[in-house]
């Protein structure tokens, strides 16, 4: 078995976590100063006058299950950014440690790393391959102090999902040198496509999974970080003690019971069939030069005339994510699938451009 943990800070390998109060839900609470009454406003169902769980069992076994893993493979956070933020921190000493992402691509990656003092060294994507990753130059740019590979697949603002072969070849050139991140918060409109599967044969990948997109939970701030059990014990003695509330927690359970995955799922084929509708109709339009293929729940768009879309999309009340001063995306938009109805506004909107 490889030593993941090598990678890491020495100094977060050692650390002692915070001691939170014992979680004995059969007994009365009266060891860690809380208020004994609940304020009437209080509509949770355990009550906000207490702490919530560490890491709460019920809602690992959930998110356990619904990802085909281990409960010691799940860490809980406040959204994918929580476990953007941890890895780097645990990996990445300031001043001299790197990381490597792949533009244009997700913004958080870098400035994570901005932020804990961590370099980062850039292998962009082959737009002339549709963005696809670039295995070989990655494996090329790792040396000493390289500690993460992030990836996104399906690739925020691109869409695209990335070659499972190129994927593999980045674990393999990684083995033993660097994590390998890759983040699928968009892997419930690309169905069959995860690699969750790999993380049996792989001690140095992770995967980011996210109830933010595919759920409806943005609100809520409720992502996973999945990983070999050395690598969620060393990140949940960094988390904070009480990072998730007692409504998210509760509105998590929520929305994955049965009745709330089959929800979900209907909302997915939704957006699945909404997609292909507006990329159609998108691709009619004059001042659209090219609708690029999308395993998410968003659209780039590659316009003659960016601005004069954008301005007919605030027109009819619509707001579409503006991607020009994105290197390589200097003529792009990046649109969210919407409702029905939300998707025909903005067709119409877009057509008095
Ligand atoms: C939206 C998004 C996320 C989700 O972040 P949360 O903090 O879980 O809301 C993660 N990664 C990418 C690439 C995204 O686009």
């Amino acid at each position: 078995m490889s030593d993941v943990l090598a990678l890491a800070r020495p100094e977060i390998r050692a650390l002692s976590p915070y001691s939170h109060a014992a979680w004995q839900p059969g007994l009365v609470r009266l060891h860690a100063n809380e208020n004994p009454w609940r304020d009437e406003s209080d509509s949770s169902a355990s009550g906000l006058n207490r702490y919530p769980e560490p890491q709460p069992a019920e809602l690992l076994a959930r998110i356990a299950s619904l990802y085909g893993v281990s409960p010691a493979q799940v860490l809980v956070g406040r959204g994918s950014d929580e476990g953007i933020d941890l890895l780097v921190r645990a990996f990445c000493a300031a001043g001299r440690d790197r990381v490597l992402v792949c533009p244009p691509t997700f913004g958080m990656y870098r400035v994570a790393a901005a932020i804990q003092g961590a370099g980062i060294v850039e292998v962009p994507l082959d737009r002339s391959r549709g963005f696809a990753i670039d295995a070989g130059a990655i494996a090329a740019a790792l040396g000493p102090g390289l500690k993460i590979v992030f990836l996104c697949s399906p690739n925020n603002p691109t869409g695209n999902l990335q070659d499972p072969g190129a994927l593999e070849r980045v674990l393999e050139a990684c083995a033993d040198r660097a994590l390998v991140v890759v983040d699928e918060a968009y892997a419930e409109f690309s169905p069959g496509a995860s690699v969750v599967p790999w993380l049996s044969r792989h001690p140095h990948l992770v995967i980011l999974r996210t109830l933010s997109k595919a759920y409806g939970l943005a609100g809520a701030r409720l992502g996973a970080v999945l990983a070999a059990p050395e690598v969620v014990d060393l990140l949940r003695r960094m988390i904070p003690p009480y990072a998730l509330t007692v409504p998210t927690i509760e509105a998590a359970l929520a929305a994955l019971d049965p009745a709330g995955l089959a929800r979900c799922q209907g909302r997915v084929d939704a957006l699945i069939e909404e997609r292909r509708r507006l990329a159609a109709a998108l691709a009619a339009m004059p001042l659209v030069e090219r609708v690029w293929p999308s395993d998410a729940n968003f659209l780039l768009v590659e316009c003659a005339d960016a601005g004069r879309l954008l301005e007919a999309g605030v027109r009819g009340g619509l707001l579409v994510r503006d991607l020009r001063r994105q290197p390589g995306l200097e003529r792009c938009l990046r649109i969210s699938v919407g409702t029905p109805d939300e998707n025909s506004r903005l067709i119409a909107a877009l057509e008095t451009a």
